[in-house]
């Protein structure tokens, strides 16, 4: 570590320049700057570029809420795509005047705490070094790329990407032999894409995709304006700070078995009809906690699938009899065509439970079901989820320990926001807080309002360091966990990767604890007296 003079000095440092650093950034009246690894803003937005990536939350809510920023800004699509959502980045930028407080291709790779003088201390994979008071991580859910290791992945002598890195440059899929591993959010879109325009396509599926019709639309400029100076914006921002997900739709107060099957049925269309996540979200409200009323949710969304696919094998591996989990319990995605695109001649599913891939060579994939020639190799394999962009950078706290050594037995946090050891440390849209069974905005402006408060008042109490205790920690995990097992969540084939089992009470935390976290922060007098008690040593 260099001396003090050769380090950059200041009270705040913010670390991602996504939805997280651009609601943190300009709430804080501190010496503050934000250190971003890609060269642009917009976090995940910034990286995902492959074909077909678009947001999953419709618009307005899935943007900042504040007026300045939607008055002269309006998306052109109800889920808009990655180039768009990049402009309104930019737009954000400009007008919040943020960029002179930002350094781009800042991969910051360590943070040790200075006990002494109570400042973390910053190390960039360039050489900077920068020392802070308050160091706020917002590298988001998605910033760590899980790649599986298949044997001979090297060998491959095509194209080989992962969807989070695909080439700024571009790259065609168009008229090649191609083949998808993974059938997340990103797989549904970029098989879509690629269902279009290649010749042949072979997706590799693990877990079939429950997944919702989006219901894509413009947006009409002179009817979004009218909206807006009707105050229909202003009230849906106001809205989503007080449903559980931060959308705009919520549970219905009835139980799957009180409507008649008739009435049920009818419910049940009516939530496809508009698209969007209104199925998973705003339909009855036992469908989490018992199990019946979530297969008749499971049988109804099967029904309509099948009437898609006329290929009786395909339909059973895309919605099998039995279901793969309970529905809800994996975020559904929401898809276009998908389902006409997988029951093309040209495109085949092979199901890796069954036939695990073997092998990629120098000229495809090799599963026990054949050898499957290709020009092109897309990873759709998702994130090291929620954790992983976290433990990736050596944060050593104040007993020297870093925070993967500490998280190593399990996932244990203050409220979702802080890591008892690591004083001064505040992460947000992560582990054991509402994320991603959140809209992302949502849940990322109520953290950062709150915690922009809490370091307004320590800065005006003079107070050096400030940690969460291995009380609070305990008290919190302890919620976590009774909040998780009272759901089906807990009954699911849960299977994200690699370090997410660490975590198996944050996915809790998303969904319930995140329900009752947002009531509670939309009433911010409540959550800060809870807190207040759970940062006893404060
Ligand atoms: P993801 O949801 O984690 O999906 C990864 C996929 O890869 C899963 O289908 C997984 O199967 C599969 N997989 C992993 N390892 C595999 C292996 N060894 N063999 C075969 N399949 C394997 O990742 P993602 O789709 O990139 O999405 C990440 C997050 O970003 C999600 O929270 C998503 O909602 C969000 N996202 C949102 C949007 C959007 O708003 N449109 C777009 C993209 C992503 P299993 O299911 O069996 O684990």
């Amino acid at each position: 570590m260099g001396s003090t003079s050769e380090r950059a000095e200041y009270d705040a440092l913010i670390i991602g320049a996504g939805f997280g650093g651009y609601s943190m950034l300009p709430r804080l009246g501190l010496r503050v700057k934000l250190y971003e690894r890609g060269s642009g803003p917009g976090g995940v937005w910034f990286w995902n570029q492959y074909p077909g990536a678009r947001v999953d939350s419709d618009l307005p809510v899935y943007q900042l809420f504040d007026r300045e920023l939607w008055e002269d800004f309006t998306f052109s699509e109800r889920f808009p795509g990655w180039r768009e959502l990049q402009s309104y980045f930019a737009h954000v930028e400009k007008k919040l005047d943020l960029r002179k407080d930002i350094e781009y291709c800042k991969n910051v790779e360590s943070a040790d705490w200075d006990s002494t003088r109570c400042r973390w201390l910053i190390t960039c994979s360039d050489g900077t070094e920068a020392e802070c008071k308050w160091m706020y991580l917002s590298v988001g859910s998605s910033s760590k790329t899980y790649v599986p290791n298949i044997k001979g992945s090297s060998d491959f002598r095509g194209e080989l990407y992962h969807t989070a890195h695909w080439p700024y440059y571009g790259a065609s899929l168009k008229n090649k032999r191609i083949a998808v591993i993974g059938t997340g959010a990103s797989g549904i879109q970029v098989i879509q894409e690629s269902g279009k325009q290649s010749k042949h396509l072979t997706v590799y599926q693990r877990t079939p995709n429950l997944c919702l019709p989006m219901v894509q639309r413009k947006l009409d400029p002179v009817e979004e304006q009218k909206k807006k100076d009707a105050g229909i914006y202003a009230e849906a921002f106001k809205k989503c700070e007080r449903t559980p997900g931060g959308i705009l739709y919520e549970s219905i107060d009835k139980n799957t078995f009180d409507d008649t099957p008739e009435e049920r049925e009818k419910f049940y269309q009516s939530l496809l009809k508009d698209g969007g996540l209104q199925f998973w979200v705003a339909g009855y409200k036992d469908v989490m906690t018992d199990q019946k009323a979530n297969d008749a949710a499971y049988d109804f969304w099967r029904r309509m699938v099948l009437k898609r696919i006329n290929n009786p094998a395909k339909g059973e591996l895309l919605a099998p009899e039995v279901p793969p989990h309970p529905y809800g319990a994996k975020r559904p995605s929401l898809e276009q065509n998908y389902f006409e695109v997988m029951n093309q001649d040209n495109v085949d599913i092979v199901d890796v439970n069954r036939f695990p891939i073997e092998e990629i060579n120098a000229t495809g994939v090799k599963t026990a079901a054949g050898q499957v020639e290709v020009d092109m190799i897309i990873f759709a394999t998702g994130f090291d989820g929620l954790t992983g962009g976290l433990t990736d950078i050596q944060i050593r706290g104040t007993d020297g320990r870093t925070l993967m050594q500490h998280w190593a037995e399990g996932v244990k946090t203050s409220i979702g926001i802080a890591v008892p050891k690591f004083p001064n440390m505040f992460y947000l849209f992560g582990p054991q807080a509402p994320s991603t069974f959140s809209s992302g905005p949502s849940c990322i402006q109520s953290q950062a309002r709150w915690l922009a408060r809490v370091v307004e008042k320590l800065e005006n109490d003079k107070i050096e360091s400030f940690e969460g205790t291995e009380a609070s920690a305990d008290e919190w995990l302890k919620m976590v966990g009774e909040k998780w097992d009272a759901t089906l969540i807990s009954k699911g084939k849960i299977s994200l990767p690699v370090l997410l089992l660490w975590s198996k009470y944050s996915l809790l935390a998303q969904l319930v604890v995140g329900c009752e976290y947002s009531r509670k922060e939309s009433s911010t007098p409540e959550l800060g007296r809870r807190t207040a008690h759970l940062y006893a040593n404060a």
